[in-house]
């Protein structure tokens, strides 16, 4: 029998249990001339007031399918396991070109599209509407998108009512520039996450048994007797669309430039109303692109388990009233889905600079799903100091009112 001495083969260096598992959310997607199915015309928009596609010539309306549906993304969570992405949602390759020359599908010229400010472009002969719907590497197509359905009008009123009510320590620059009908229609990229982990803690709680007072010296003390418990609480958990920031822009909460975590102040999304990517939904938008991969949003993503675990395993420690003390937390990601999506808000930015030359980025956001509103608006400062001075004025003139009736 002959024997084989050849040495093994190396392993690979990922092993194909951590590679993710592409799902492919761009079937059927074709890139060029969309067109109305009734009549033919390629001027489709969303109707913001239905969240659904139009056509601009025969007012035919329909919608592309449930994303959550037509991708199965509503199977049990327990039962994931590894790594399941849409094909929108895989890393980007920095060298994908961001310029991509489409040839007209209805005169036959070619048109470039940059996609880095749109997946839409008009071909300059025949004024006919073209779109990338098909992914390719660069972050540009997500896997699903959420339409506006809160129109601009109700944005701009919502807009200025949040900035009627701090007009008065507002800035007088920003007052005299405000005008809300600056407002704009954005696309942000979010990742959303199902997370199917288990998760073990153990530490030690304490619960009273006894309280009371001791003499010491001349001073009273509280004393407690507690019973001390070795606590375990090992558990399954799912999490069910966890949103995830996946521009870096936004991810970057530099508070000294920018006020970003307004946009987390606006959610929750309802993003299982999410449909199926059309870059025809996004006519009349702007939207930003993906520059994040999973390396980069899985951490994050992991850190706000481990916060939904910490919460969860509260319930069930009302017995320990003096308190639990983990000393070990084990969640161990067992499976993991991952979807890009596009999330609509309405933004009306305003770039403040102070004397010395730097800047910062100040907005008003609204969800525009729920119309959940929220901002920052540049303060007035010797107004705000003012202001702050006369309450304390007041504060103090109340007190010696008090001290003076004896109370
Ligand atoms: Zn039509
Ligand atoms: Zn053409």
């Amino acid at each position: 029998m002959p024997t084989d001495d050849v040495e093994p083969e190396a392993q690979p260096a990922t092993s194909t249990e951590d590679a993710p598992n592409v799902f492919r959310t761009d079937d059927g997607a074709q890139d060029g001339l969309a067109k109305c199915a009734r009549c033919g015309a390629t001027e489709i928009s969303l109707n913001v007031a239905t969240g659904n596609l139009r056509c601009g010539f025969c007012r035919f309306e329909w919608a592309t399918d449930n994303a959550i549906e037509a991708f199965n993304l509503n199977g049990d969570i327990s039962k994931l396991s590894g790594i399941l992405v849409g094909s929108g949602s895989s890393d980007i390759v920095p060298s994908t070109e961001e310029i991509l020359t489409f040839k007209c599908s209805a005169c036959g010229a070619e048109v470039v599209i940059d996609t880095n400010n749109s997946t839409q472009a008009r071909c300059h002969w025949c004024r006919n509407t073209l779109s990338m719907n098909q992914q390719v590497p660069n972050g540009a197509v997500p896997d699903m998108i959420l339409p506006f359905t809160v129109e601009k009008s109700t944005a701009v009123e919502k807009i200025a009512s949040f900035v009627g009510k701090r007009k008065f320590f507002a800035h007088p620059k920003f007052r005299a520039e405000f005008n809300a009908e600056n407002v704009m229609g954005v696309y942000l990229p979010y990742m959303v996450v199902d997370i199917n982990a288990h998760a073990r803690m153990t530490g030690e709680g304490e619960h009273q048994t006894r309280s009371y007072t001791v003499k010491v010296g001349d001073k009273q003390e509280q004393r407690y007797d507690a019973d001390l418990f070795n606590v375990v609480r090992e558990f399954d958990i799912q999490v069910n669309d966890l949103t995830v920031e996946s521009s870096s822009d936004r991810l970057d909460q530099n508070t000294s430039q920018n006020s970003n975590n307004i946009i987390n102040t606006i959610m929750p999304f309802d993003v299982e109303n999410s449909v199926r990517y059309d870059s025809n939904y996004l006519a009349g938008f702007t939207s930003e692109r993906r520059d994040s991969n999973l390396d980069q949003l899985s951490p994050i993503a992991h850190t706000q388990a481990e916060d939904i675990t910490r919460h969860r395993v509260n319930d069930s420690l009302a017995f320990y009233d003096r308190g639990v003390r983990w000393t070990a937390e084990e969640v161990d990601v067992r499976g993991q889905r991952w979807v890009s999506a596009y999330l609509p808000v309405w933004l009306y930015s305003y770039q403040q600079r102070n004397s010395s030359g730097k800047t910062f980025l100040h907005y008003v956001a609204v969800n525009a799903r729920t119309g959940e509103t929220m901002g920052s608006v540049p303060l007035h400062q010797s107004k705000l100091l003012l202001v702050a001075g006369v309450v304390q004025l007041v504060g103090t003139v109340i007190g010696l009112v008090l001290v003076a009736v004896g109370i």
